[in-house]
């Protein structure tokens, strides 16, 4: 049997690893998979940190980031600041299958979608909008502690049959970013990486930490050398927690601002997770046994 794997950040990672794994058992390639996997949590309108119903900027108004990574060339599409499409992550595989670049934000990223026939609608709900009043109630100035509280991305990493990585991710980034925030999520080397030649990993938690250490590709380097994806993980975000130790602890105050994790997998569909908190869940599904299972990653320095 040829082998097969795919995991996803959050329990709502669950449904991105229920439509990844049928797609991977029909032989489908890691781009189409991963796109597919975060269509599904993109257009999941319950999902409070992912497309559509994601959460809202300072000013009411829903901004999308996405990227997906073949390892096979080290190809990447990302876009950042999307706001009048619900599947980001679609917009993503057309730049990094269509244009000579890796990267495309706000107008320029939606006028190209446009161009390919993608369909615009409203990102707002009325559930994103009442929860988006409440938080603007209690925090009137960006400066205020709770800034940036409530944020999740979508992190996918695969292994098809014919042994190619992927990766994906997609969020709404933090509740009341400033407009134009750009979060980890679609730079590559810090929400996700991917190489066929050493593995994946995807990255979810406070950006403007993540980015600070390129969690990702340091996770997929320490595989490279012959960690296993749960020592690299526990290994690169120790690093930089150790790294950012005065920062974190004047940052607690805040707790949720301080919160990262990982994800990653190897060349072999091994898979590996740590958090800095004790509450990242992550879902995963094997050729083995084609079970969706939810497994809570260990928490560093416990
Ligand atoms: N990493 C995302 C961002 O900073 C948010 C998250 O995953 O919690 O935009």
């Amino acid at each position: 049997m040829q082998k097969w794997a795919i995991a996803a950040t959050w329990p709502f990672g669950r449904r991105a690893v229920e439509v990844g794994s049928r797609l991977l058992d029909e032989e489908r390639n890691g781009i189409d998979v991963v796109e597919q996997a975060i269509r599904a949590v993109e257009l999941d309108p319950t999902v409070d940190s992912v497309g559509v119903g994601g959460i809202p900027n300072y000013e009411g108004e829903v901004e999308l980031d996405a990227a997906l990574m073949r390892g096979k060339d080290l190809a990447i599409g990302a876009v950042a600041g999307v706001k009048s499409f619900p599947n980001p992550i679609s917009i993503a595989r057309l730049v990094l299958e269509k244009t000579p670049h890796h990267l495309m934000v706000g107008d320029g990223a939606e006028r190209y979608a446009d161009a390919h026939g993608l369909k615009r609608d409203s990102l707002l709900t009325s559930s994103s909008l009442e929860k988006w009043k409440k938080r603007r109630q209690r925090q009137v100035q960006i400066t205020d502690e709770r800034w940036g509280t409530g944020h999740d991305t979508v992190g996918v990493v695969v292994l098809d049959k014919a042994g190619g990585i992927t990766a994906g991710t997609s969020t709404s980034g933090l509740a009341l970013k400033l407009p134009g925030r750009v979060g980890d999520s679609p730079l590559p080397g810090s929400g996700l990486y991917a190489d066929d030649t050493a593995g994946a990993a995807v990255a979810t938690g406070c950006g403007e930490l993540i980015m600070r250490g390129c969690l990702s590709y340091a996770i997929v380097e320490l595989m490279r050398s012959g960690a296993t994806p749960q020592q690299a993980c526990a290994d690169a975000l120790g690093r930089l927690v150790a790294r950012l130790e005065k920062e974190i602890p004047v940052r607690n105050a805040h707790q949720d601002m301080t919160k990262m994790a990982v994800l990653a997998m190897d060349r072999d569909g091994n898979i590996g997770a740590a958090a800095n908190h004790a509450d990242f869940d992550f879902a995963y599904c094997l050729a083995e046994d084609r079970e969706v299972r939810l497994e809570r990653a260990k928490m560093i320095g416990v």
